[in-house]
């Protein structure tokens, strides 16, 4: 039996307002001492009202938008009733029958994902299990905004799932609602999988799998339930019951926590402390303040640069790399053409791309990692890494010496042309590359007598000792070409 996977995903998104989802108090409170960022309305006090926070509720309409979903029309809170230490109300605002976005559909990278529904609510508090089996609980979390946001089960693979989460950590840095940051739970995901028969359109009961902490892990804890529901499915024992697992990291493997509640276990209804209200004059100015989305400046980094697809995902990661890029581009363009006026235009346009890529993300980047450090757009500005380049691009600096000059650039921030000035790094002229070629013929009578009775291989030692004496602003390949017309 052919069976193929039908996979959902649940992800909660810890919006970066300044204040909590009902109260004033501080949102971007993590590096705060535990309990110091309470209220009795976090704290869930009798006699204390909610005040929805408008800047949540602009967060999920922009997000709404991004994944192309219905906004409704008016904000309701509903109630949704259970018990934990961490939760002192004993019931979180959540929406239930309206959420604020429904029936979206989201493109990226050729592929189109339904999004049954996003929707606002507060976040838990956070306990902390401690030795001697006592719990402790931080209410700094509690009453976060939450934007919780439900696919449909559109994903066949586990690395489509993963993707997709991959594009949504893109989307809200993008809308610059959220950074994301799964490792500090900012992004939260829960994963619904359940398998079934090729051809056979029933959607059997499916398991959730919770505590993904990462990429990664959604997509092995997702491999991980394939496995187990093959075997379930092979010796007649499918899943008869939805239920809820937790995905251990260090196991490598999802344990049964418990079948899952119904809707009604929750016991939702309206939340009398906030009536509805209408949000329509609200959704103009959210749908303005949308930028260009990830996938879309992915393609036009590949449609408009000519970048290749990794190098357009890579660059449109990182927001300020993306408009670096940007800047960089059309400066290397004007300095191209003001220092060659006759420069061929297509010849330019079909090399930029690879010699931006290759000194910028490779190169350059590469360089500040094995420093330590990271990119920032300042290190060196777009106008000399454009300056650097089309010295590149116009033969003035070869491999080897644009990498000392590019070294020398991260170090001082100075200007490419002067530091080659001061380091006699440009590329070496024919008087003094005649000169070096006669000097390593004199001195090396063996290597020369062995290259013309025909072992070519000692070429590449003859090179090497004119790269030496050049301190590497020769170029190689002109090197060997001349050495050869020499003996
Ligand atoms: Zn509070
Ligand atoms: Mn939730």
């Amino acid at each position: 039996m052919q069976l193929e996977s039908i996979i959902g995903l649940e992800i909660h998104v810890q919006l970066s307002t300044q204040s909590k989802m009902f109260c004033a108090c501080d949102n971007r409170n993590e590096l705060m001492p535990p309990n110091t960022a309470v209220c009795p309305i976090c704290l869930g006090h009798p006699g204390t009202l909610p005040t929805p926070n408008e800047a949540a509720v602009r967060a999920a309409i922009k997000l709404g938008f991004a994944l192309g979903c219905t906004i409704a029309p008016r904000l309701k809170f509903d109630r949704k009733h259970y018990f934990y230490p961490d939760l002192p109300k004993g019931y979180q605002i959540s929406q239930y029958d309206e959420p604020i976005c429904s029936n979206g559909s989201f493109t990226f990278d050729g592929k189109t994902v339904g999004i049954e529904r996003a929707h606002l609510e507060e976040d838990a508090a956070k306990s902390f299990h401690g030795v001697g089996g006592e719990t402790l609980v931080d209410f700094n979390r509690g009453g976060s905004p939450l934007v919780e946001t439900v696919t449909r089960p559109d994903f066949r693979t586990p690395h489509d799932a993963k993707s997709f989460l991959q594009e949504m950590q893109l989307l809200v840095r993008a809308l610059g609602i959220s950074d994301g940051d799964m490792e500090k739970g900012h992004m939260r995901c829960d994963a619904n999988i359940s398998l079934r028969p090729v051809g056979d359109e029933t959607l059997y009961p499916k398991t959730e799998v919770k505590n993904i902490n990462s990429f990664r892990a959604v997509e092995r804890a997702l491999e991980y339930e394939i496995r187990r529901q093959t075997e379930l499915w092979k010796d007649g024992t499918a899943p008869a019951v939805s239920s809820t697992r937790g995905w251990n990291d260090i196991e490598m493997k999802t344990n049964e926590q418990r079948t899952k509640e119904a809707a009604h276990d929750y016991r939702y209804f309206p939340e009398p402390d906030i009536p509805p209200f209408l949000i329509g004059p609200l959704l103009e100015q959210c749908r303005r303040d949308i930028p260009e989305l990830p996938a879309a400046k992915r393609t036009r980094f590949q449609e408009e640069y000519g970048f290749a697809t990794q190098d357009a995902r890579q660059l449109i990661a990182d927001e300020a790399l993306a408009n670096y890029a940007e800047q960089v581009v059309s400066e290397f363009f004007e300095w191209v053409r003001s220092s060659a006026p006759d420069t061929d235009e297509t010849e330019l346009k079909k090399k930029s791309a690879k010699l931006i890529s290759g000194w910028l993300l490779t190169k350059y980047l590469g360089a500040l990692n094995d420093a330590g450090r990271l990119f920032t757009p300042d290190t060196i500005t777009p106008e000399n890494f454009a300056e650097f380049l089309t010295l590149v691009y116009l033969g003035k600096l070869n491999s080897t010496t644009g990498q000392r000059v590019l070294k020398q650039m991260i170090e001082t921030g100075a200007d490419p042309s002067q530091i080659i000035e001061t380091e006699h790094l440009g590329q070496a002229d024919g008087v003094a590359l005649d000169r070096w070629i006669a000097e390593t013929i004199e001195e090396n009578p063996e290597q020369i007598e062995q290259f013309r009775s025909g072992k070519t291989a000692v070429l590449q030692f003859l090179v090497g000792k004119v790269m030496k004496k050049s301190r590497g602003t020769a170029d190689p390949e002109e090197v060997a070409v001349q050495f050869q017309e020499k003996i």
